[in-house]
């Protein structure tokens, strides 16, 4: 394996993470243990954390959640994301009483990189030419042994649910390309069996970016069994953004996609899952990381804005229907307030730009809108681009 360690600076390498996880098992014995729950492709072990009260006891009648981040490898933020709800449940266990009231009652799972040899990938190119767009595994498609341009499976295409669909590519190299066959990846295949040796009941995939929280179905327009309960516990968790709210709706909405966590781990195992679009993105249309990651000084910024509404995947677990409710209660107070305009903190500064100041042409950078395009565009629109190019519908 021709992948070199890298530095991501303030963000969590991938044995970072590991890291962590494990340092934080070890100082909490009585409710964390980390578990090796599977190998990447390149046989690094792909490692969860459980937190519960009396973590080794496997309780049924403790509802279990799961928790995961950094499925495709240049979205960083989103390992940070997961290691934000590890943080916040084992910081606030014994001193806040949510947190404590949901550490002794759940069965909480977290994997905060699905995709380790993709994360080493990012860290590489990161620390060799400060940037990288590499998305999927490091399945060697070319056959050359080496880890380089055509190779990866997208493994949020690779899930058996409607696998080969529309919004998915057969052809290697492409960055929605599903590998040659459902769960073909080992890192899909992990998750699948961590799935199916626990009930869980709710799920948080965290990806980036577009600050949106998707719920199923993300292969077809046909509304889910649960349509309106998966929209309300979508909505809910929106509200218990502090900061900046964010866009929830059905994944397909945004774009028609096959073969993800989601649809698989909704209709196969009747988890109510969801995907969290972490960070609106940049406006650093000449660097794929910065567009997909903020700032180091904004990481906690934006973890903070999306572990409470992680949390109530966890919080409503135990009778999701309660989801209802809420959301009734609060349609009856009216619209939600609307959104202010996005912090300019948020953005990587003008001067990492090597075109600034030398590009020709008259053009503006739309607030809203990610990358150069010089029209406004909608950030639905420009997500589908940036998420999906070259190939979207290949
Ligand atoms: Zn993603």
């Amino acid at each position: 394996m021709d992948i070199r360690d890298g530095n991501l600076g303030a963000y969590h390498t991938y044995e970072e993470a590991m890291e962590e996880i494990e340092r934080v098992a070890a100082e909490n014995p009585d409710i964390a243990r980390v578990e090796t729950i599977g190998y990447s492709t390149y046989g690094r072990p792909i490692k969860a954390i459980k937190i519960s009260k009396d973590v080794d006891v496997e309780d049924p009648d403790k509802p279990e959640v799961l928790y995961m981040g950094q499925t495709h490898a240049r979205e960083v933020i989103s390992a940070e994301a997961s290691l934000g709800v590890v943080d916040r449940l084992i910081d606030g266990y014994g001193t806040d009483d949510y947190v404590t009231g949901l550490v002794d009652s759940r069965q909480i799972w977290v994997v905060p990189v699905v995709n380790p040899d993709g994360s080493m990938k990012v860290a590489e190119d990161v620390t060799a030419r400060g940037d990288s767009s590499w998305r999927g595994n490091c399945r060697d498609n070319n056959g050359n042994g080496k880890v380089d341009d055509g190779d990866g499976v997208d493994l949020n295409r690779n899930w058996a649910r409607n696998w080969g669909g529309q919004g998915s590519s057969g052809t290697p190299g492409s960055q929605t390309y599903r590998g040659p066959a459902p769960f073909s990846e080992p890192e899909t295949a992990a998750i699948k069996k961590l799935a199916e040796e626990h009930d869980f009941v709710t799920s948080v995939s965290f990806h980036s970016y577009s600050g949106l929280i998707l719920y199923p179905l993300g292969y077809t327009t046909t509304p889910a069994k649960d349509e309106d309960l998966l929209r309300s516990i979508a909505e809910n968790m929106r509200d218990h953004q502090p900061y900046e709210k964010y866009i929830a709706e059905k994944s397909s909405d945004l774009y028609v996609a096959s073969g993800d966590s989601d649809d698989w781990l909704y209709e196969d195992m009747g988890v109510l899952a969801f995907t969290f679009e972490v960070y609106k993105g940049g406006n650093s249309w000449w660097n794929t990381f910065k567009q997909f990651n903020p700032p180091e000084d904004r990481i906690q910024y934006h973890v903070d804005n999306v572990v409470p509404a992680a949390l109530y995947a966890a919080e409503i677990a135990d009778d999701p229907s309660q989801a209802l409710i809420e959301r009734e209660e609060r349609d009856a107070q009216g619209p939600p307030a609307p959104e202010g305009p996005r912090d300019p903190a948020d953005y990587w500064p003008e001067d990492d730009n090597p075109y600034f100041g030398g590009l020709p042409g008259d053009f503006m950078l739309n607030e809203l809108t990610p990358g150069y395009r010089g029209t406004d565009e909608d950030p639905a629109e420009a997500y589908r681009r940036a998420e999906c190019e070259p190939d979207c519908e290949g």
